[in-house]
């Protein structure tokens, strides 16, 4: 039984000797009252969840309701420094088995010699499933692993018996920008709609279950190229807390050739791991055309595939698939009926207040000169998509470095002040751009 009693503390930076410890410290008159002694295990529960050991702190640091924990420990709780956790007992059970994910993927971990080594360095740490875990190997630099699996589920202690497995998995988390979702420029009805029918679901599917609200299984993006579907997926991901996977519809079919559908296998069941997800697949229409094309053998096992998963999917609303095409037409009407692909949102190139917008957005860092009137160069790119704006503000910038680059004393460190005065970018700038 976990118990009733929980305390609220301030977090506090570990003192240097705890580090890698696993414990977190409090004052022992806190720990009394929450029935714990030394070495019992805590829930911790800031935005995230996560466990550690506990023991007493020094006396310098009784009486001001804190908590020291390192900073690994802060991250798997979500929390920051003199922010607020809660504490409280949690039962525990001996973990058997471990699964591991790097998150540097380019790490091999099958010897068995590490994995050994492994065990012996996490020997007695507690974990839950989403906890990071950092490991100093002998003479190497940091390694971070992420918990995706353990038996039993729920607080588990690492011992000597613990069977640990290092996966290395095919699809990787995309972590290489988050964009968040003030980065998406003209298209605020269309946020709206993707953050009712993907965040609430994946934030509080609970809600939709109690109330008998479908959440969606897939919803299904259609427009032009470059109009920021992906960069949508993304902000809707990163604001949610959710994984991002990113697959390429083309890729599926070709580069995985014959592997297609184990690839879309292990892509859900990753997703389920690590959920809430969100999988992305671009160029949807490349899998699934429609059946009324000539389609060869491969593509309908590939969609009868992705159905299935789609179908198999156990908890609505914890795994999210966004489907984006240009071409609605073309995809197969079997994904599309109900419990598949059943919300559609087309996204259309912007009009001129989307496009200033959008425009605002990617000269944000940019010092712009008196002269640029971005409304106007809104008005002249009619027809410019959102990744076009990009380019043409990237190349404005661009403009402008070329023309102090005559000036700068490349030796130098840093540019002197008054060339940074000078370096602003002008409307001639944003002009020779709009011309090339
Ligand atoms: P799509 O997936 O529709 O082909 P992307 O989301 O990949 O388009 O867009 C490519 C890039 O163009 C984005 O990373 C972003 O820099 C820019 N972009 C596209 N649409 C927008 C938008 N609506 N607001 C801001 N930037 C955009």
């Amino acid at each position: 039984m976990d118990a009733k009693e929980v305390l609220t503390f301030r977090v506090a930076d570990a003192m240097p000797e705890d580090v890698g410890q696993g414990y977190v410290r409090i004052d022992n008159d806190d720990m009394a009252k929450l029935g714990l002694i030394i070495g019992d295990i805590v829930e911790i529960q800031g935005r995230k969840t996560t466990v550690a050991k506990v023991v007493p702190c020094y006396s310098q640091f009784k009486k001001q309701n804190l908590i020291q924990m390192e900073a690994i420990i802060r991250q798997n709780a979500g929390v920051g420094i003199d922010e607020r956790v809660t504490i409280r007992k949690v039962a525990h059970k001996v973990c058997n088995t471990l699964v591991l994910s790097p998150l540097d993927t380019t790490i091999d971990f099958s010897d068995a010699q590490d994995i050994r080594h492994l065990e012996r360095l996490l020997n007695g740490l507690p974990v839950i499933i989403g906890d990071k875990i950092k490991v100093t190997l002998a003479g190497a630099r940091a390694q971070y692993f992420t918990v995706i699996g353990t038996s039993p589920q729920g607080p588990v202690v690492i011992n000597a018996a613990t069977k640990i497995t290092v996966t290395k998995p095919d699809v990787q988390e995309d972590m290489s920008y988050c964009a968040s979702y003030e980065d998406v420029g003209g298209l605020d009805k269309e946020l709206q709609r993707i953050r009712e029918m993907i965040e609430l679901p994946l934030k509080y599917p609970e809600v939709f279950r109690q109330l008998g609200v479908d959440a969606p299984k897939g919803v299904l993006l259609y427009g032009p190229p470059g109009t920021g579907k992906t960069l949508m997926a993304r902000a809707v991901a990163s604001e949610s807390r959710a994984t991002f996977l990113h697959v390429n519809g083309p890729e599926i079919v070709n580069k995985f050739y014959g592997e297609s559908e184990a690839r879309l296998r292990e892509l859900f069941e990753t997703a389920q791991r690590r959920a809430p997800s969100i999988i992305f697949i671009d160029e949807i229409d490349a899998i699934a055309p429609k059946r009324s094309e000539v389609i060869g053998d491969v593509e309908k096992r590939i969609v009868a595939q992705l159905l299935a998963l789609m179908d198999g999917l156990k908890s609505r609303g914890e795994v999210i698939v966004i489907g984006a095409t240009n071409v609605p037409d073309m995809v197969d009407p079997a994904l599309r009926r109900p419990g598949r692909f059943d919300r559609e949102l087309s996204i259309n190139p912007p009009d001129m207040t989307g496009r200033l917008a959008i425009l605002k957005i990617h000269t944000r860092s940019m010092r712009l000169d008196s002269s640029v009137d971005l409304e106007r160069i809104a008005q002249m790119t009619h027809g410019f998509v959102g990744a076009d704006l990009a380019i043409l503000c990237k190349e404005a910038g661009m403009n402008a470095i070329r023309r102090i680059l005559p000036e700068l004393d490349l030796r130098a460190e840093g540019l002197p002040p008054e060339i940074m005065e000078k370096l602003r970018v002008t409307a001639n700038d944003f002009l020779q751009a709009f011309r090339e």
